[in-house]
């Protein structure tokens, strides 16, 4: 679920859960990453409460959970995502201290000022960034950090068919000084931002999609969502390799005044 991409609301929801069920991650990103992001982040304790939103199936918790102290709450929309975030968080040896939730972004479950930190990789873009990191303010700490990643271009200008193709799926994308810009206005000071690198896409995302398309496709022969689906991704796939030097995932972090 990469997916800024509108399209994806005609495609069957269970169908789409099923596929990134398969693989470790529904959105670029690393461990590296993620550890490098955490790196930004001060003062977290055993006591420290954080919350991961859009978590998926964890893939990115159980790095953060594994570095960071304190109590993780995951948060998805998607029964299947949750219950296999549980799963992998038991398999970590985790689940005194992660646990998954299934909820949503535009009503989350914690209380005003609750949070140390509020994480969220690849999924700010399903409420939007600026409507994310406004409303998910209210419950942070003061000092609390807010640490996610989010589509952003690289150059003031770019051709014109990745600019169509990102205007549709997310009309929100834009350049990272506008993103830090909107991150100050609503409340944040801009600690970091700092661009994911290349492999997030592809050894970390991108390449694992390929590797189990085959065998849905031939699970879903003659579905057309399905294939429809498929070719939506490698489409996507396609268009990071041409213009990746246009856009990108930017991980912003900024701490709540
Ligand atoms: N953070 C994970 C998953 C990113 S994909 C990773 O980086 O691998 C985006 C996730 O957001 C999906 O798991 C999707 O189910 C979830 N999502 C979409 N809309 C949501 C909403 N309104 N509230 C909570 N989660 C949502």
């Amino acid at each position: 679920m990469s997916k800024e991409n509108s399209s994806i609301h005609e495609f069957d929801f269970s169908l789409i859960c099923e596929y990134f069920s398969a693989i470790h991650r529904q959105g670029p990103g690393s461990p590296e990453v993620t550890l490098k992001a955490l790196g930004f982040v001060e003062n977290l304790t055993q006591a420290s409460r954080i919350a991961d939103i859009g978590c998926g199936t964890g893939g990115q918790t159980m790095v953060l959970a594994q570095h960071a102290p304190g109590q993780i709450t995951g948060i998805d929309l998607f029964p299947i995502f949750v219950e296999l975030f549980n799963v992998n968080a038991a398999m970590a040896g985790l689940q005194d201290r992660v646990k998954g939730l299934v909820g949503t972004m535009e009503q989350l479950p914690f209380q005003p000022g609750e949070l140390d930190l509020i994480w969220s990789e690849g999924a700010i873009y399903n409420i939007g960034f600026e409507r994310g990191i406004t409303e998910w303010r209210q419950f942070l700490k003061p000092g609390g950090y807010l640490a996610v990643t989010e589509a952003s271009w690289f150059t003031a200008e770019r051709p014109a068919e990745i600019d169509v193709f990102w205007k549709d799926a997310y009309p929100g994308i834009d350049t990272i000084p506008h993103k830090v810009a909107q991150l100050q206005k609503a409340g944040y000071i801009p600690v970091a931002a700092f661009v994911l690198p290349e492999n997030c896409w592809t050894d970390h995302f991108y390449v694992p999609q390929a590797a189990i398309q085959e065998a849905f496709l031939a699970k879903y022969r003659g579905n057309h969502a399905a294939e429809a689906f498929v070719a939506n991704e490698r489409h996507e796939a396609r268009l990071y390799g041409k213009y990746k030097e246009y856009y990108g995932y930017v991980f912003y972090i900024g701490k709540k005044l």
